[in-house]
């Protein structure tokens, strides 16, 4: 044991996993933009965010967390947290060329995040089964790993205790850094394990040294099963590490987090090791066995209650009712937190004036999280006012009109096997062959064109009211008459309208469907400086008028070619909004998927040939523990279908996937059931068709052959080369041709030029293929 086992502070009755970095204003956001764009410099990066630090803490403190007992996490980063601890334990890549002896200043930061002309960025992926994204450190068996002095959460701690605060220093743990790093060829990063906790160690005797009485170590990895590393694999590297900080002689307490879900094992595990807290999801998860706890009385436990991942309002009895369940079965002390880092929410309901009143009080976002923190540490004597207010809004939301309606609940009750059955395949093809007659090798995109500053401009104005609807529709219909051009003189095979009417293609659809709400100010992180701002799913859904049927047959009356229709999927819906905690997700699909199911009929009745649905996030929710994979994808996929499956044998439904590592996935996307598929291949130069052929997929399949996250054109032979690579998998008759994803982000110039590369290649490959393919 250590030296704190006497004298130690014990952990503050309550705290908060983390708190939003963006800030409320997204202050971060503009200052890393503009030093980004070279407009201020890096000591103005770093004075807003040493500004926006001190207000996140004076904020909390301001809120009721005392800032004299490592209650209020320190945090921040400017860009990333899995980026931010890669940093601070020396793991630069050598490939960036920086030199990390010292701390590395933030225009090298900003170069691992970004990259620049002769360096890619470190890749973006995922982080947990959430819309947030981390960059993955690369860690091969010659990456340096080494204690930097002075690093930023050692620099970060003396600043705030500086100015009166003692804050509780949060890194991710080794644990995950290393199960979330990428290997080289045949190294495994946690292979690595011993050199990394040695670098910890050092750091937390230099954060001991600087006074820091806790720090949290974020160890998400520990409720998964999911990644790439074997479970057993990743408990004893979790009973190493812990074992080895935690005899370290000089250190401050280590409290281990495990948002996202359920320890189930690994607790009893963790608890051996010698750390003196532990923070449960609680919302995820469940509370430890009694056999568990019984050789856990000598850890805190902080019982993450309320939930960070989520808008909901806490059900302050219910919470109240799991407290003294824990309180009783634990020996030891037992505080109030979160489920996770309020990272995933927005600062404050009270920048939502536009929202209504009414589903307005039934929300909490991160502020109103930390009050709720304190009143169930109060309790319902100390906090009565609190109570009685969250009693009376759960009660309300339940009664409220729209949150249940019976038309809505009566259609999805009436749902049998037949409604997510379409016509043969065989069928299918011969019908729609018949009727779109499209050449060997079709082309196409994936939906939107470059959004150009004109329309964003147009949109702004209208919101303002500087622009009347007319003027804003015309925007939106010369726009589509300028892309139905482009399309056509470029030679595409199915032509999209673009989707310039759209700002966001979950958010276009929320605004439209009953259910959903928006908010002014709820921007949540993404990635960097990169945030969004996540609908409100609050209640039944249902469309109560067609949603892109006009702008969709519009864009059909300027062309002879087919055009596709554009939908968002149901399941991409829900990922990318906040979500309602009183249905079964799957339940809240089937609702969704019926809207979309009426609105596939409508443009379908409207002559629209070609339709597309697009899941990108169908990997983004699959849940994080393997036993529950099935059930997931299950309801997903069923999702999916009853969206589609009132298309006649006639009508081609397309799907898009994106951001996935198909792997996991592979036999959900072939259970879609959709016509033609279109993938992100590009970067993995089209390793996913041939797993797909394997797997026996044998509908039309589209892998990107340009890389659209990127400004670089691709040329003619590496278009032609991919496309080769292809056919090497499935025969010509399955492939079409298209870039990774829609090309919003791009501008009109490569646009152009790679398109036109695109469809040479494709002429020059039909071409050159046996006609005993076709
Ligand atoms: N249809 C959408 C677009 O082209 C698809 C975007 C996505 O996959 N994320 O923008
Ligand atoms: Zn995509």
């Amino acid at each position: 044991m250590t030296q704190h086992t006497h004298d130690a502070q014990p952990f503050p009755a309550t705290t908060v996993l983390g708190y939003p970095r963006i800030g409320p204003r997204r202050e971060l956001k503009r200052a890393l933009e503009s030093f980004w764009s070279g407009a201020t410099t890096e000591p103005d990066l770093a004075g807003a965010g040493s500004a926006l630090r001190r207000r996140t803490r004076e904020h909390l403190s301001g809120l009721g967390l005392d800032p004299h007992a490592a209650a209020i996490p320190s945090d921040f980063s400017y860009y990333d947290q899995v980026l931010s601890t890669a940093v601070a334990v020396g793991a630069v890549p050598e490939r960036f060329g920086i030199d990390a002896e010292g701390p590395v200043g933030l225009a090298d930061y900003s170069r691992l995040a970004r990259g620049d002309a002769g360096t890619a960025p470190l890749e973006l992926t995922k982080w947990f089964d959430t819309n947030y994204h981390y960059l993955v450190p690369e860690i091969g068996a010659q990456t340096p790993l080494r204690h930097i002095p002075g690093s930023a959460p050692v620099a970060e701690f003396l600043e705030a205790k500086e100015q009166g605060t003692l804050t509780r220093p949060v890194l991710v743990g080794p644990v995950t850094f290393l199960a979330l790093a990428k290997g080289e060829e045949d190294t495994d990063p946690l292979d690595r394990l011993d050199d990394l906790v040695e670098v910890y160690r050092q750091l937390l005797s230099e954060l001991a040294a600087a006074g820091a009485t806790w720090v949290q170590l974020d160890e998400p990895a520990l409720v998964s099963d999911n990644g790439a590393v074997p479970a057993p694999r990743l408990t004893g590297a979790a009973e190493r590490a812990y074992r080895q900080l935690a005899q370290a002689s000089a250190r401050p307490q280590l409290l281990v987090a495990a948002p996202y879900g359920d320890l189930r094992e690994r607790f009893a595990v963790l608890a051996a090791t010698g750390v003196e807290a532990i923070a449960l999801d609680l919302v995820k998860g469940s509370i430890p066995d009694d056999g568990a706890l019984a050789q856990a009385s000598h850890l805190t436990l902080v019982a993450g209650l309320v939930d960070g991942h989520n808008v909901w309002r806490t059900d302050l009895d219910a919470a109240t009712e799991r407290l003294h369940q824990l309180r009783t079965a634990h020996q030891g002390r037992v505080c109030v937190g979160t489920s996770t880092s309020l990272l995933h929410v927005p600062h404050t309901v009270a920048d939502e004036q536009a929202l209504p009143e009414r589903l307005r009080s039934w929300l909490a976002f991160a502020d109103e999280k930390v009050a709720e923190v304190l009143a169930l540490s109060a309790g319902p004597d100390g906090a009565a006012e609190a109570f009685a207010v969250a009693r009376g809004a759960v009660a309300d939301r339940a009664g409220a009109p729209g949150v249940r309606r019976d038309e809505v609940r009566h259609r999805t009750g009436a749902l049998t096997a037949s409604d997510t059955e379409r016509a043969q395949v065989d069928v299918r093809v011969a019908a729609q062959q018949e009727r779109l007659g499209l050449p060997l090798l079709p082309t196409t995109t994936i939906g939107s064109f470059p959004q150009t500053g004109e329309l964003r401009r147009a949109r702004a104005q209208r919101r303002t009211g500087e622009i009347t609807q007319e003027v804003y529709d015309q925007v939106i219909r010369d726009e589509i008459g300028r892309v139905i051009d482009l399309q056509t003189e470029l030679g595409l095979d199915v032509l999209v309208h673009g989707e310039p009417e759209r700002n966001d293609m979950v958010q276009y659809f929320a605004e439209l469907l009953d259910g959903f709400a928006v908010t002014e100010h709820g921007w949540v992180q993404s990635y960097g400086s990169r945030c969004t701002r996540p609908s409100i799913l609050w209640g039944d859904v249902s469309r109560p008028a067609p949603m892109t049927v006009e702008w969709t047959r519009y864009a059909a009356s300027l062309t002879d070619k087919p055009v596709k229709g554009m939908l968002t999927g149901p399941v991409t819906i829900l990922a990318w909004s906040f979500v309602r905690d009183d249905l079964p997700l799957g339940q809240v699909a089937e609702q969704v998927a019926l809207a979309l199911r009426d609105e596939v009929a409508d443009l379908e009745a409207a002559g629209i040939g070609v339709i597309q649905v697009d899941e990108p996030a169908l990997r983004e929710l699959l849940p994080l523990r393997a036993e529950d994979h099935q059930a997931y994808l299950d309801w997903s996929v069923r999702s999916f279908r009853l969206a589609t499956s009132g298309a006649a044998p006639y009508t081609q439904v397309h799907t898009h996937l994106c951001y996935s590592e198909f792997g996991e996935v592979i036999d959900a996307i072939d259970g879609l059931g959709a016509d033609v598929t279109s993938l992100e291949a590009a970067r993995s130069a089209m390793e996913v068709v041939p797993e797909l052929a394997a797997s026996g997929f044998s509908r039309g399949i589209g892998p990107g052959v340009w890389d659209i996250h990127s400004p670089r054109v691709p040329s003619q032979e590496e278009i032609a080369q991919l496309l080769d690579r292809a056919l090497d998998a499935v025969p010509a008759t399955q492939l079409w041709v298209n870039p990774d994803c829609g090309l919003k982000t791009r501008r009109y110039a490569e646009t152009e030029e790679s398109l036109r590369n695109l469809v040479a290649a494709t002429r020059g490959v039909r071409a050159g293929s046996s006609p005993l393919n076709r």
